[in-house]
C-alpha cells in the first residue's frame, strides 16, 4: 500500500505541496501549513491491524521501527527511506500513575507522561526526528541544503543538534543570550553546532531565522515547519497505547510556541478518524503568567494579541509571540479547551511539592502541575477524571532553577519546600543530633 503525506494551508487555501520542498508558509494567504495524509489509504488497515501492528514494533530493535515514532511511521512521514531516518530510539517514555501526589489532590488517576526521559532530554526529539531525516533524504537526493537552522529557548537547539550531527548535516542555533539553561547552551556547542547567541529574546531570534530561511539553502527547523508536528503527535498515539489504548479524560500540556499543543490534538483526531478511539480529552494548555498571551486570548474570546515575554523560570515558554497560535486556538476549540496561568511562585511550589512525592520537575512541567493543581480547586477539574500531564523536559536540564529554590534564591518566590543540605563538622554527635532534630521538626 502507497501511503502519502503532502503539505497544505491550514486556512484551507488550494493546492498542496510536496513535504520535499522547503515551503513553509501558504503562497497564497501565507499561513501555515500542516502535513495531510491520505487518510482513505491508511483506513485499508483496519483499526485493530494498526494497533496490533503499532503494539508489536513498541520499543523493539528493528530498524528504525523500534522508536515509538518511527513504529508508527506510516502516520507520520511515509514516504521516507528507512536508511534515511536519524532516530535515536525516540518516544516510549514512562508514563506513570503518580499516586501519591494525585492523592494529596484528592484523585486517583492522575498519570505523568515523562516525555523529557528522551535522547536531549526534552520532547523536542520526537519531532526533530523527523524534520532532520527528512532534510538527510532532500540531500542525498541531490536537494541543495547547505544548514538546518533554528530559533530556541533552549531545547529545540540542544535537539537540533544532536539530530542534524547524527546526520551529517551541518546545523545553526540563534539563541537569546544569557536567557536558556547552562546544560541547554552546552548540548548543540557539543554536538558542533554553530551557536550564535543574540542580545534579544526567542521572538528576536526567530524573525532573524524566518529571514535566514528565505535565503537558498537554510532550511528551518522550527515548529513553524510543520514536519515537527508529525513526530510530535506521537505523543497522543503513545499514550493512548500506553493506557491499553483508552482515552484520557483530560490532558494538560505547557505551551510556549504552541506547536505541541497543536500536535497533541492532531494526533487525538487522526487516531479518532482512523477508528482507533471513539471521544476527545479535554485539553488544557499551561503558560506562564510571564509569557500569556493564549491566556490572555482565551480571557477574550480567543482575539489574540502579541504581548513582550518576561523573564520566567519556564525559560522555554518565554514566548510572547508563538508562531502557532492559530492552529493551537483551532485544537483547543475542538477540544473543550482551557487556558491556565501559573505565577513563579505557583510554578516553583508546584514542581517542589510534586518533587517531594518522588518525581524531579522541570519548571515547565512546574507550571503543567500548578494549573492542574488550580483547576482542581476551582472544581474544573473532576477529582474522578483521569488526567495526564505532560511533563516536557527533564528536571535535570534545569539544575539553575532547582538549585536557586532550594537556596532560595529565585526572584519573586518564597520556597516553602527549600530543603537545603546541612552542612556539618566530621563529628559523630553532630550528625546524630541533626537527625534528631529533624526527626522532631517532621513530628
Ligand atoms: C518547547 C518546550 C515547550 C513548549 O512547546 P511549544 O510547542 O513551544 O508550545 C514546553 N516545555 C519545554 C521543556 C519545551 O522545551
Amino acid at each position: 500500500m502507497a501511503y502519502r503525506a503532502v503539505f497544505r494551508c491550514i486556512a484551507g487555501c488550494p493546492g498542496e505541496f510536496p513535504i520535499w520542498e522547503p515551503v513553509y508558509r501558504c503562497p497564497t494567504c501565507s499561513d501555515l501549513l500542516e502535513v495531510s495524509h491520505d487518510l482513505g489509504a491508511l483506513k485499508n488497515r483496519s483499526a485493530s491491524a494498526w494497533m496490533r501492528l503499532f503494539d508489536e514494533r513498541y520499543k523493539r530493535t528493528a530498524w528504525p521501527y523500534g522508536s515509538s515514532v518511527w513504529g508508527k511511521k506510516e502516520w507520520v512521514c511515509p514516504e521516507i527511506r528507512d536508511e534515511s531516518v536519524i532516530s535515536m530510539d525516540e518516544g516510549g517514555t514512562n508514563l506513570f500513575w503518580a499516586e501519591r501526589f494525585g492523592r494529596e489532590l484528592g484523585m486517583h488517576d492522575l498519570w505523568v507522561k515523562m516525555c523529557g526521559n528522551s535522547h536531549t532530554g526534552s520532547f523536542k526529539d520526537l519531532g526533530m526526528t523527523v524534520l532532520v531525516s527528512v532534510v538527510r533524504q532532500i540531500i542525498e537526493d541531490g536537494g541543495t541544503i547547505r544548514a538546518v537552522a533554528c530559533a530556541s529557548t533552549g531545547d529545540t537547539s540542544a535537539s537540533l543538534a544532536a539530530y542534524a550531527a547524527g546526520g551529517g548535516v551541518p546545523a545553526i542555533v540563534l539563541l537569546p543570550r544569557g536567557k536558556v539553561s547552562t546544560a541547554q547552551l552546552l548540548q548543540p556547542i557539543a554536538n558542533g553546532a554553530l551557536v550564535l547567541a543574540l542580545d534579544t529574546d526567542f521572538d528576536g531570534c526567530m524573525a532573524i531565522v524566518q529571514r535566514l530561511s528565505q535565503d537558498e539553502g537554510i532550511y528551518l527547523a522550527n515548529s513553524m515547519n510543520s514536519l515537527r508536528l508529525e513526530g510530535q503527535k506521537t505523543v497522543a498515539i503513545e499514550m493512548v497505547q500506553q493506557l491499553d489504548w483508552e482515552v484520557p479524560d483530560v490532558v494538560i500540556i505547557p505551551g510556549g510556541n504552541l506547536g505541541n499543543v497543536s500536535a497533541l490534538g492532531a494526533g487525538f483526531e487522526m487516531m479518532a478518524s482512523l477508528g482507533i478511539i471513539n471521544k476527545q480529552p479535554q485539553i488544557v494548555v499551561a503558560q506562564a503568567e510571564a509569557a500569556n498571551p493564549l491566556y490572555l486570548a482565551y480571557q477574550n474570546n480567543w482575539a489574540f494579541s502579541p504581548v513582550v515575554a518576561k523573564p520566567t523560570q519556564a525559560s522555554a515558554i518565554q514566548i510572547g509571540n508563538p508562531v502557532s497560535v492559530r492552529k493551537a486556538i483551532r485544537t483547543l476549540q475542538r477540544h473543550n479547551g482551557i487556558v491556565a496561568q501559573a505565577s513563579e511562585t505557583e510554578l516553583a511550589e508546584a514542581a517542589a511539592r510534586a518533587d517531594r512525592t518522588g518525581m524531579y520537575n522541570c519548571p515547565h512541567t512546574g507550571v503543567a502541575l500548578a494549573a492542574l493543581i488550580k483547576l482542581r480547586e476551582r472544581g474544573e477539574i473532576d477529582p474522578s477524571a483521569r488526567v495526564v500531564v505532560v511533563s516536557t523536559a527533564s528536571g535535570l536540564k534545569f539544575t539553575d532553577f532547582k538549585l536557586g529554590y532550594h537556596e532560595r534564591r529565585l526572584p519573586d518566590v518564597r520556597p516553602s519546600h527549600a530543603n537545603a543540605p546541612l552542612e556539618l563538622a566530621n563529628d559523630y554527635d553532630a550528625v546524630r543530633k541533626a537527625i534528631d532534630r529533624h526527626a522532631s521538626e517532621r513530628a
